[in-house]
């Protein structure tokens, strides 16, 4: 008695030799074990992989294996998995804690950086605008842009405490989340925000240059959290 397998089109000898050929071949990784139905012809099999839900993220890759099988040498090549890791939506700067503590020294005001993220336990907190550069993060695309609207939350602890959360903005071009490049504007921000708070007289420091275009919310990460003033000179 001979097999057949829809799928291949190929004929096998006993029952043993499909079983053999469904479990080894990898054209079979995905529709008989998933299913384990039949199909009267790679036809109806084809039809079935496009329109049961089950297949439909493997769609593109059984189609290379199901059509057309004899031209085509089966492939172990899999696509790189792609692991979904957190997408981060902000960072935190402690490196940039000396510029900050510079600025407060000059009023003798001393603040410790507070490395924990914690959007709870703060004393105060304040959203404004620093200024930065970007460079798209997705290594297909190369677009680089400037922005005077990136979004940070300052927030003041106990204990003379601090931190700032600075939000990342999206590529216009491809939508990747990327992280900026901070200029001196975050120190000036963050210690006039720390000087305000402590009762220190400040004038608000000087911000050259004019806004390079409306605030695009979609693309700010800030926004999305709620915590974005979208005022360019927002102090
Ligand atoms: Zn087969
Ligand atoms: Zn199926
Ligand atoms: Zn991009
Ligand atoms: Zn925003």
């Amino acid at each position: 008695m001979s097999s057949c397998c829809v799928l291949c089109g190929r004929d096998f000898n006993s029952n043993e030799a499909l079983q053999q050929h469904k479990r080894d071949s990898p054209a079979h990784k995905f529709d008989y074990t998933t299913c384990d139905r039949r199909f009267r012809s790679a036809t109806a099999l084809a039809q079935h992989l496009r329109d049961a839900a089950v297949h439909t993220q493997s769609f593109k890759h059984l189609t290379t294996f199901a059509i057309p099988p004899r031209k085509r040498k089966p492939t172990t090549k899999q696509k790189p998995s792609t692991k979904p890791e957190p997408i981060k939506k902000w960072s935190m700067y402690p490196s940039l804690d000396t510029d900050v503590s510079d600025l407060l020294s000059e009023d003798n005001l001393f603040f410790s950086f507070y490395e924990k993220d914690d959007d709870n336990s703060c004393i105060d907190d304040y959203d404004t605008n620093i200024m930065g550069q970007f460079a798209c993060t997705n290594p297909a695309c190369t677009a680089v842009w400037t922005s005077k609207q990136i979004a940070i939350t300052i927030r003041r602890y106990s204990n003379k405490r601090y931190n700032a959360r600075v939000y990342y903005q999206s590529c216009k071009r491809c939508r990747t989340a990327s992280e900026p490049q901070l200029d001196y504007s975050y120190a000036e921000r963050v210690a006039y925000r720390l000087k305000k708070w402590s009762g220190v007289q400040v004038e608000p420091p000087f911000f050259s240059g004019q806004s390079n275009g409306p605030h695009m919310s979609d693309l700010c990460e800030g926004c999305k959290e709620g915590h974005c003033s979208k005022i360019v000179l927002g102090l």
